[in-house]
């Protein structure tokens, strides 16, 4: 019940004056990638996978809607908006449009990572990089202080994670960059509105599953609480 009334909440994007808005986007979705690289809308609709089949898409939507949670309980200042709250996967053209309908403080995207070799290790965020971006340093203030709160509490689950440091996204797609930043540049209103991806942990590990993933019951909820208090002192 209290689930169905928090996504209820969550579909009712009417802000009231002075209520400041939040968007979270948990990354990927669905059955099928979804857009195109020509529009420069492509969402993959899943990339990381864990070594016992977890899919990073439902791991972003499971902590996407406790951050929700998290703020809805202890931060009324700040309004959740999600991009999605079940396992579709609106391309980035419509993950924008949502966005700049939202008129939000914030938007950040949630992720994991994996990487070629498996033994990447960390908490990391990436942001749209400083040619181009006029928001960058605004941008790495925000990365930062996500990566600072998820990481705080991904070390009590493991113990080797560090935090990383923020990435440009000029890696992505042979150069050009993140296809969300892309499709949310295309919105002057959000040009000074902070936002970035922030990539959790990586989980293409056996340690990360055993460690942080099979405990998810316990340690979503405290990253969840860990992101909202940032945001709370950030934004409310
Ligand atoms: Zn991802």
């Amino acid at each position: 019940m209290k689930r169905l009334l928090l996504l209820a909440a969550l579909a009712c994007s009417t802000a009231f004056a002075g209520e400041k808005i939040i968007v979270i986007d948990p990354g990927h979705g669905g059955p099928a990638d979804s857009g195109s690289q020509k529009e420069r809308t492509l969402s993959s609709s899943n990339n990381a996978t864990s070594p016992g089949k977890l899919l990073e898409k439902n791991l972003t939507l499971e902590l996407s809607l406790e951050v929700a949670k998290q703020l809805a309980a202890h931060h009324s200042g700040l309004k959740p908006v999600l991009t999605r709250t079940q396992d579709e996967n609106p391309d980035f053209a419509k993950r924008a449009a949502f966005c700049a309908a939202a008129k939000p403080v914030a938007i950040f995207s949630i992720h994991f990572n994996a990487s070629d070799n498996h033994a990447g290790l960390g908490t990391t965020a990436v942001v749209a990089a400083k040619g181009g971006n006029p928001n960058y340093s605004d941008d790495e203030a925000f990365a930062k202080g996500l990566i600072a709160a998820a990481h705080r509490v991904v070390v009590k689950f493991v113990p080797n994670s560090t935090a990383l440091a923020v990435i440009p996204d000029s890696h992505l797609h042979g150069g050009a960059g993140s296809n969300f930043f892309h499709q949310l540049a295309k919105y002057p209103e959000l040009r000074a509105v902070p936002k970035c991806f922030l990539e959790v942990e990586f989980i293409d590990r056996k340690d990360v599953e055993t460690e942080l993933l099979a405990k998810r019951g316990e340690a979503f909820p405290q990253i969840a609480r860990a992101i909202a208090d940032y945001l709370a002192t950030r934004f409310e």
